[in-house]
Parts: structure tokens; sequence; C-alpha cells
């Protein structure tokens, strides 16, 4: 028995967790706002008259089924913000990614949603997660597609293993340079300490928002992994604060320090199942390496660092054939 089904949760994280938007829906509605529910474990909420000058703000939690605390964060903050409803100064869709995962307790059922936004989906096709992935691109681009220009979407993730930076966010390059100075300074107000300019992408969905949707779009990790109802929420205060003040359109509060910015100097992909990585899946994200150091090899192919110094992210040598195994990056800022 899962954490979800066992009781002893708040009803509203319980609510969430599986995907329950009843009780926050209905007080949306109460006060006046147009609901609707586009598919499992998605809520819209609009204001009724449209207002191009009004922000629409995609927030997405539990992609990764077993990434709890997102969930949590973010059932208080709808529980809260419902009994307030006129409080709400955006339009709100609420995305639960990975319902089945979240369900089971695992981060995915066949294979990892968070690859699959995009047209190709190569071996990953045939994987239940792919109809999920359908179902939240057309929600999402339907929300999107009456909106003003002011466009948000925070994709909220815990990480699989230990980061010298405990918080850190991946951002399109293609973000445009308004809404992603806009985008940089609400991740500092989130306590974010490292932000990754991404130029490519690889299939998630927070890209294909920035890419499809014209979205100011992130994905946001937060610390680690835990069950549900057993995360430490004082370690999501700051994001907590910080997202409840983008919903509510609240005055930006002071920053404690501006996030690092790096960028990608290399994409380590596998090729083959002759693929080594230098390191495991229990190296903490940004582990620097200097020059020359060997970071995998695959075949006859060997992949070094190029810059002074290079900074692991996300080595996981066990993906699939065609997928990404790491990525390197350098500082700018
Ligand atoms: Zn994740």
């Amino acid at each position: 028995m899962t954490a979800a089904q066992s009781g002893g949760l708040p009803p509203a994280v319980q609510a969430l967790a599986q995907a329950d938007f009843g009780a926050v829906a209905q007080l949306f509605r109460d006060a006046g706002f147009a609901v609707a529910l586009p598919a499992p474990g998605m809520l819209q909420v609009k204001a009724t008259v449209h207002d191009a000058s009004r922000p629409s703000v995609v927030l997405s939690v539990g992609v990764h089924g077993d990434e709890t605390g997102p969930i949590e964060v973010l059932a208080h903050l709808l529980d809260a913000l419902s009994r307030n409803a006129f409080a709400l100064a955006v339009d709100l869709l609420v995305c639960v990614g990975n319902v089945d995962a979240i369900r089971a307790g695992k981060r995915f059922i066949d294979a990892d949603l968070n690859r699959m936004f995009r047209p190709v989906r190569g071996s990953l096709a045939q994987a239940a997660e792919s109809a999920r992935a359908d179902a939240m691109i057309a929600a999402t681009t339907a929300f999107f597609g009456d909106a003003g220009p002011v466009r948000w979407h925070l994709d909220l993730h815990t990480a699989i293993r230990p980061s010298v930076y405990p918080t850190f966010a991946i951002v399109p390059d293609l973000v445009e340079e308004g809404a992603k100075a806009a985008l940089i300074a609400w991740l500092g107000q989130a306590a974010i300490g490292a932000i990754i300019m991404n130029p490519q992408s690889a299939g998630t969905y927070s890209y294909y928002s920035a890419e499809h949707c014209g979205a100011a779009a992130s994905t946001v990790e937060l610390g680690r992994i835990g069950v549900l109802g057993q995360n430490d929420l004082s370690l999501f205060d700051d994001v907590s604060q910080a997202l409840d003040g983008l919903l509510r359109g609240l005055p930006a509060r002071p920053v404690k320090e501006s996030p690092h910015v790096f960028k990608v100097a290399q994409e380590i992909i596998k090729h083959s199942d002759d693929f080594r990585m230098a390191f495991d899946r229990g190296t903490h994200n940004f582990t620097s390496l200097p020059q020359h150091a060997v970071i995998a090899s695959d075949g006859d192919t060997v992949y070094t660092v190029r810059h002074a110094e290079e900074l692991v992210v996300f080595p996981n040598p066990d993906v699939r054939v065609g997928l990404r195994a790491g990525l390197m990056v350098v500082r700018v800022a």
C-alpha cells in the first residue's frame, strides 16, 4: 500500500495525489471563475471575462510519480487559495502529471513521461505514458490558446540524487528575453541556487510549453525524493511563498542571492549498450570535472571535458539507448 492510499494524509494532499480536484474546483466555481477539468488530473481556472493582461500560469507536479514534495506543496497552496478564491490573480492550469505512477508510488509505469513531449517518440510510443503526454499537450495548448502575452509554466520536480545546489532549474534558451528575465527573477525569489540554460529539448514538458506555447517555462528541481506525507515541507518554504506570490499577483520579495547561471557544454547521449559512464547514478549533481577528464565511452567514442571545468548534471548511464545520459555544464554568471 502506498502512502497515497494509507490515510493519515492531510485531505488536500490526499485529494491532489489522487488527481481529485473536487473541493478546490467547487470553491473556485463558487467564487465565479470558469472552472474546467480538461483531462484527469488537470484543473483549469479562468476569469469569466477574458482579459489579455491577466497572466496565464501552468503549474505541474508529479510528472515523475515518486517526486511527491511538490504535490504536497501545491496541495496546501491550492487549498488555502481556494478558500480565498478571489485572490487568484492569474488564469491557472494545474496538472498532476503521471497520475497512475503516483498511485503506484513509482517514477513511471512504462517509461519516463518527461521525455515524451516531442512529436517523434520512437521506442517510447507504445508506453502507457504516451497517451498521457498527448492529453497534457492537448490541455496545455488549449489553455494557452487564447492567453495574453504573460505566460508561465513551472514544472516542479525533486532530484533523484544529492546536488551541490540543492535546488536548481532548467530554462529553455528560446524563452523570449523579457520573459526569461522575469522567470529568472522569480527563480531567485524561490531561492533556486542554479539555473541551467538549455539550448535543446530533451522532450520535457516545460520545453514543450516554451517552444510551442510561448511560455516562460522551467523544470524546477526542489531537493530530494520523499514519501508522500513525509516530506519536510520547511525545505520548500521559499518556493511555496514564491508560487503563492505569483498566483496572487503580489509584489516581488527581495532576493537573498541570485541564482548561478550555467550553460550546457555537452549533452551526453547513450548511443549503444556499450555505453559506460565514468560515474554512477550516485554522483551528485554539479560535481566538477577538470579538463580532459573522461566522462563516458560508447564503443569507439570517448566523451571528455573540453573546458577548464565542466560540471555533470543528471548522470544516469541506465537510460534507454538514444536518450540523454547526462549534461555537462559550465558557469556563465
Ligand atoms: Zn522529475
